[in-house]
């Protein structure tokens, strides 16, 4: 099974990736934990070109196309591989964040990131993708904190850029219900975990 994590700056993603992997391990299931931008040697040389330098070092389109060429290394050589042995794969972010980030506020449109996607990738696509949702001002203050951290170049963005993410993540998660589920990412991390694994219980063993 291919499953992947989605959702916008602060809504908690990266923990509830380890903790979503602790749970399906539990239940007996091989889990290939991977991540992109990155997730293969030549996925991760893209992801340092990627999120390194000014947020305005690439054009839209240069970007969205070392996105899909950092997924399409990373799907033959990692995913597919996995896949292919049986493995479930945990991927923290997939094309979905491409359509919800590239497709927001530049001259790129969802058919385009698609079409690069088809490309790239055979247009693989999830058997569930699970997309975090937070209330704006939650994630936003989450998101701040990590900021003043320094560990993200792109938090810095606007509310209003926070927010189109946010829309785009519900679009997607509204016109493909089968694959996407929306969960809701606030109290405590059990919680959110518990109600992660139940959006996956239909592909469970
Ligand atoms: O939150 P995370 O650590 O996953 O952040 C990685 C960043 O890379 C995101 O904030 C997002 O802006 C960007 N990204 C993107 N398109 C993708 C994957 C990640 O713009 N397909």
């Amino acid at each position: 099974r291919f499953i992947t994590l989605e959702g916008g700056e602060g809504v908690g993603k990266s923990t509830q990736l380890r903790r979503v992997a602790d749970a399906l391990a539990r239940r007996g299931i091989d889990v290939v934990v991977t991540r992109e931008p990155g997730g293969s040697p030549g996925a991760e040389a893209i992801r340092a070109l990627l999120l390194t330098g000014a947020a305005d070092r690439w054009s839209a389109r240069a970007e969205a196309l070392l996105f899909a060429a950092a997924r399409a290394d990373h799907v033959e050589r990692t995913i597919r591989p996995a896949i292919a042995s049986g493995r479930w794969v945990l991927c923290d972010r997939f094309v979905d964040s491409s359509r919800a980030y590239q497709a927001t506020g530049s001259a790129l449109g969802d058919d385009d990131v698609m079409a690069l996607h088809r490309v790239g990738s055979a247009g693989l696509l999830p058997d569930r993708t699970l997309v975090l949702a937070l209330d704006a001002d939650e994630a936003l203050a989450r998101a701040g904190d990590r900021d003043s951290a320094g560990s993200d170049r792109i938090g810095g963005r606007a509310a209003d850029y926070h927010d189109h993410v946010a829309r785009a993540f519900h679009r997607i998660a509204a016109a493909e219900p089968e694959r996407v589920r929306l969960v809701d990412g606030s109290g405590p991390a059990d919680s959110v975990t518990d109600r992660l694994v139940d959006a996956l219980a239909d592909l469970l063993p």
